[in-house]
Parts: C-alpha cells; structure tokens; sequence
C-alpha cells in the first residue's frame, strides 16, 4: 500500500518505519504512535528528502522535545561557526534544529544540514524569500512566496513555519486592539507589512491549498506560525493571540484533510498564572495538534537570563500541554548567540523538558532523579558527574573547589549531612568537631 505522508499512512493503518523508529526512542509500542500521529495528536516531521533524519516524535503524550535556532545574519554569517553550533546542539541532545539564516549563501548551509544532520530540520521561508529575491519586500510576488516554499521542501526541510493566520481579519483585529509590543514575530512582521503595502491577502492564507500540496508532496509538517504571539507579559493572552489561534485551528482542519502534518506555534512572553489556560484554550481551538512555544518566557526584566525566564515558562506550558519546546539563550533580546549561549540554552530547555516530563509521568523520566538520589546518597562522585545533564559544568566545578576530605564537598566539610549521616546509620562514631 502506497502513502504520502506520515500522517497518510497512519490513517491507512500502516506502521511506517519513522513510527517504529519513533516507538523505540519513545519505549511505546508503535501502533500507539500510528494511532497518536493518525488523530493529528502527534507529528513525525521527516521530509522524504532528508536522507540523514533519525525521526522523532512531537506531541503531548510523548517526551517533551526541545528545538535550536541557528543560522547566519548579516552581522554573523560565518558558516563554519554555524555548523559547529548544529554539531554541539545535536550532541548536547536538541531534537530539531531551526536554519534562521538570514544573509549569504542560505540554500548552501541548508543542503548541509539536510545532507548531514540526524535533528528534525526546519525553517522559515518568508525570511529566506527577502534574501534570495533580492529585493524590496513589496515587489516579492504572491507566486514567488510559494516558490521559496517549494524550493525548501525540495531542500529537505522536516517542518516550515508558515504564518498562514494573520490574514486581514487578524490584522484588523490586531489594529483596533492596541498593544504595547506590535508584532514581535520577524516572519510575522514581514508579512504583515506586505499585506499593508501591497494591500493584498495574506499569500499564504489565500494560496494555503497549494501550500498543503506542497507539504504532502514532500511530507513537510507545517509549524503554523504565531505571528500575533505576545513580546511582553503586557500584551498576553490578547485579542489578536486569540483571533490567530482560532484561524489556526480552522487550517489545521483543512491540513489534516489532506493528510498534513501540523503543530500549532505559541507564546512568546506571557505571565506564569496565564500559561495553563493557554494550554487548554490551544488544545480545543486546534483540536488538540502538537503545541511548539517559543518560551514562554515569564518576565520581561531578565534580559542576559533569558534561558532562566523561558525555562520556568516552558516547564510549565510542558507539564500543561506543550509538546514541543524552542530554546531561547541568554543572548535573546540581546544579540545572536555564540557556542557558550547556545549551550546554555539547550541545558536550560533541556531541564525544563526533563522537568516537565516527570510531572507527565512519562515513563522512565524519574528514574534519571532517583539515580542521581541514590549516587549522592553514596557520594559517588564518578556516578553523580555521568548523571548530570551537564557532567563537563559539574566535574568543573568540584575540580574548581578541593575538599579536604575527599568524599565531601567544600560546601559543608566536616558537616556533611550525607556522610554523617551514612556513618551515624552504620553504627559509627560522629564527632565532626576534631575530624
Ligand atoms: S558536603 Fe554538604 S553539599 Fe557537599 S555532599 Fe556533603 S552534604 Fe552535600
């Protein structure tokens, strides 16, 4: 039996190879995965040109996945520094990767991802429209939008995020209902300032059967963009939020007709009270497909500890509902983010995702704590580093402070509660005074 997607074939009842490779990752039987990626609960992005994929699985009932941003910009296009990021966030463990190259050769730097990488590949092709046409973003034309669309597909591209749901309904919306931080989404701005000087539709939303064509040609899972997602805690939850999120659910429908792969993108900067409701209200509006959040971050006052402020928002939106986290840096707002940002970002989305997945009860996920329990229990040094998300960072920092007695650490010396402790259970003398 024949299939066009991911998605085709779950509803065919066939098991694909991505699901069965998906199943192993996930410790679940892979009839479980058909069914999630079937009811749209799940996505497997895997473009049938990405040769190097190893699949994975993006949805609530899964562990929660984490993604990087990455690619040149006019200050920073530096390819080879670009591609050293790619390799240490594949290795640090992030599961897709996002080519946001902006400036220079960006269909060079995505064929080397999807020639090379094993991480889920996407992209936002209305930033690459800008570049690669050359020229004034009035001029681009509404086949040329389709074009960049196509020709990322054909590049490989697992996932595009597509802003679909700012069309003249939402930009009305958006006009009447005053916010403090316009529109912070680049793809979005782009487009929303295209539909404002050429006084057209959105091309995306107008033209979005031949986008689906596209995507299931290919099997490209569409990341429908969040162009009216909040920039500040001010502007959460809001009008224009909403009005978006709805149009998203109402193509996410016509997605799945044709049997396309969708996740739904959300928020943004949000206060932590609101993040729950944001969950459930995706949830319904979007019939229940993958949410991907871009933080949430959950103060606007951070800026240098950004990984800190979305980490806490996305543990959170995890727990509630969000399949899919985007890392964010410690460089967001601020600049684009060299090695050691990037590799912050990833332990904090990592730690979120972690955390949140204990919450879940996704199997297998306390067990990682309890070991580390028992190795700190036994103060097994050796166990506590192979253990940590970050074994480099903590061996670092034992090394960096030598106890005088080796089993503790300088934080407590003599008092070591856990040595003591083991000591006092074992029917030894404790005196720690003259030890
Ligand atoms: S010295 Fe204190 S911090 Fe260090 S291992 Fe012992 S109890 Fe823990």
């Amino acid at each position: 039996m024949e299939y066009t997607t991911q998605m085709d074939a779950a509803k065919k009842g066939m098991v694909t190879n991505a699901m069965r490779t998906v199943a192993q990752k996930e410790n679940i039987p892979a009839e479980k995965v058909r069914q999630l990626v079937a009811a749209g609960q799940a996505v497997i992005p895997c473009n049938k040109n990405h040769a190097s994929l190893s699949p994975s699985g993006v949805g609530s009932a899964l562990k929660t996945k984490i993604n990087v941003n990455l690619g040149t910009s006019r200050d920073c296009r530096d390819l080879d520094m670009e591609l050293e990021k790619v390799k240490s966030a594949v290795d640090m463990g992030t599961e897709a990767i996002m080519d946001l190259s902006s400036c220079g050769d960006t269909q060079k730097f995505r064929r080397m991802l999807t020639q090379q990488c094993p991480a889920i590949i996407g992209t936002v092709p209305i930033y690459d429209a800008v570049v690669y046409y050359h020229k004034a973003l009035k001029d681009i034309t509404t086949e040329e939008w389709l074009d960049i669309v196509r020709m990322h597909a054909q590049d490989g591209v697992d996932f595009m995020t597509i802003h679909c749901g700012i069309n003249r309904e939402t930009a009305q919306k958006f006009k009447r209902n005053k916010r403090l931080m316009n529109i912070v989404s680049r793809g979005g701005s782009i487009i929303f300032a295209w539909m404002m000087m050429t006084g057209k539709e959105n091309p995306f939303y107008e033209h979005f059967d031949e986008v689906l064509d596209i995507c299931q040609q290919y099997d490209v899972t569409l990341s429908l963009g969040d162009a009216c997602r909040p920039g500040c805690l001010a502007d959460g939850t809001d009008a224009s939020q909403i009005e978006e999120l709805i149009t998203l659910g109402e193509l996410t429908k016509r997605a799945w007709a044709k049997n396309v792969q969708v996740m739904i993108e959300g928020p943004g900067h949000m206060p932590l009270d609101q993040i729950a409701a944001n969950m459930e209200i995706e949830k319904t509006l979007c019939h229940g497909a993958p949410f991907y959040v871009l933080g949430p971050i959950v103060t606007d006052i951070a800026p240098g500890y950004d990984h800190i402020t979305s980490a806490i928002g996305g543990a959170l939106a995890a727990w509630k509902g969000a399949a899919f986290l985007c890392y964010v840096t410690p460089a967001e707002h601020l600049r684009l983010p060299d090695l050691q940002d990037v590799k912050e970002g990833i332990i904090a989305a990592r730690i979120a995702a972690h955390v949140a997945d204990i919450a879940k009860g996704v199997p297998g996920a306390a067990d990682w704590d309890r070991d580390m329990g028992q190795a700190r229990r036994e103060l097994d040094w050796e166990k506590i580093f192979s253990l940590s998300i970050d074994p480099e960072k903590a061996r670092r920092y034992r090394a960096a402070s030598q106890p005088e007695k080796e089993d503790t650490c300088t934080m407590c010396g003599n008092f070591c509660a856990v040595k003591n402790m083991n000591r006092i259970l074992d029917g030894e003398v404790v005196s720690i005074f003259n030890e």
